[in-house]
């Protein structure tokens, strides 16, 4: 297969780094994995970095006097800094290792919302939401005695800033909206958004799972007070994300999880804190996935972030205008590439989704198929699933044509 490049990046040489992408899968089909919005393929560099930790370093991190704790603690804070580093935090104060971009939402609204929201306070979410940001808010905010209020999406697939403007009100305690929406592209305006939210003395919690691993993000210029992402959605291992939180609102909030490694002090009568970000990770954290995302993170820079962003960008155009096409494909979110990240969600016509995905399947191409953790967003679509392309550095345009003849044996067998 001939491949298309980017003026971006070098996709040839991108793509050595994933040894995976030269299996076949099916009958002998060389794999087209066009699912990196559910999670993204890992680099040798991020395998070997996990693997010589546990060949050579492997001990817990924070108790040890002993040199291998040492070690392993030096590179678990290290990898703190490093993942601030990459999204413009202050410090490694202001980054929480957590399990994943759930877990960030969760740790904020069981520790900040359970705490601090009550009856007359409403958090404002988008209908564009993840189920991790929808849900979780959705639960604290009913059990606190709080109301949650949803600013609509257009029927261009963006968000209603107008009617957010009204939505978000002096009660608004909380504004948690998804950055880069993973059903429709949507790059929402996440500086307006903090904006807006703190004209009202409310707090923004972004959610950056799909922002993070696909164009430059930068934290303090967002004026987020809460951000997060998760590691195996951007070159890095599973099992670990990272909540950012602004120094000042870490420090006043409680405790999320209980237990060793966060505490200072610990009496029969009473427990203090350890400091930022160690409040928050209790228990022997994810030590290996820590160095893999701080690994990833690095690979990341070292191809340049704005790079992706632009070679996500030319893959999303590729598509939308492939797509175009044909009158039996719907194609939900902005027509315009350059306001969407690289994912495309659509339908063809009389082609469930979940058949579609099995027949690309049959071809070696990995596309979702679902209402992929936004079922209030398919109400308001008026579908029970569609079927999502998404992309990343070592995609082709060629790959994308695969994915369009599948298609077109999909066309023949339910015709
Ligand atoms: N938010 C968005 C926009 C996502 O796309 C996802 C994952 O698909 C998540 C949150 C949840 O991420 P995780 O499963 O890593 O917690």
């Amino acid at each position: 297969m001939g491949l298309q490049q980017s003026d971006a990046l070098d996709v040839e040489r991108i793509r050595e780094d994933f040894p995976i992408l030269e299996r076949e899968v099916g009958d002998g089909r060389p794999l087209v994995y066009l699912d990196n919005g559910a999670t993204t393929q890992t680099p040798d560099r991020v395998v070997d970095a996990i693997s010589e930790y546990y060949r050579t370093y492997n001990a817990n991190v924070h108790r040890g006097i002993h040199q291998l704790s040492q070690e392993a603690s030096i590179a678990y804070e290290e990898a703190h800094d490093a993942v601030a580093d990459f999204v413009g935090a202050d410090g490694r104060e202001e980054i929480v290792f957590t399990k994943n971009t759930t877990e960030a939402e969760n740790l904020v609204a069981y520790s900040w919302g359970l705490n601090e929201l009550g009856p007359g306070d409403e958090v404002v979410l988008t209908e564009m939401e993840h189920h991790s940001s929808f849900v979780t808010w959705q639960q604290i905010a009913e059990r606190a005695g709080a109301d949650v209020k949803y600013i609509p999406v257009t029927d261009e697939g963006t968000l209603d800033m107008d009617a957010a403007a009204d939505l978000v009100t002096d009660d608004t305690a909380m504004v948690s909206a998804v950055h880069v929406s993973n059903t429709l592209g949507t790059v929402n305006p996440a500086r307006e958004l903090a904006d807006l939210a703190h004209d009202h003395d409310a707090y923004v919690f972004l959610d950056g799972a799909q922002a993070v691993p696909t164009r430059p993000v930068d934290v303090a210029a967002i004026d987020a007070d809460f951000y997060a992402f998760s590691a195996h959605k951007m070159a890095g291992p599973t099992g670990i994300g990272a909540l950012y939180g602004k120094e000042e609102i870490l420090e006043e909030m409680e405790p999320y999880l209980y237990g060793g490694g966060m505490i200072r002090k610990v009496s029969f009568d009473e427990t203090t804190w350890n400091d930022l970000p160690w409040k928050f990770e209790a228990g022997t954290p994810s030590i290996a996935q820590a160095v893999g995302f701080a690994e990833a993170v690095e690979y990341l820079e070292d191809i340049g972030m704005e790079s992706v962003k632009r070679h996500e960008e030319h893959l999303a155009a590729y598509a939308l205008d492939r797509m175009a096409e044909f009158d039996d494909i719907e194609v939900y979110g902005p027509d315009d590439p350059t306001d969407r990240g690289g994912l495309v969600s659509f339908n063809l016509d009389g082609v469930h989704a979940h058949d579609l995905a099995s027949i690309t399947n049959d071809h070696g191409v990995a596309i979702r198929a679902g209402d992929h953790c936004t079922q209030p967003l398919h109400d308001k679509l008026g579908v029970a699933a569609t079927a999502r392309a998404s992309f990343y550095v070592y995609n082709t345009t060629d790959e994308i044509d695969v994915l369009l003849d599948a298609m077109d044996d999909a066309r023949e067998l339910f015709a």
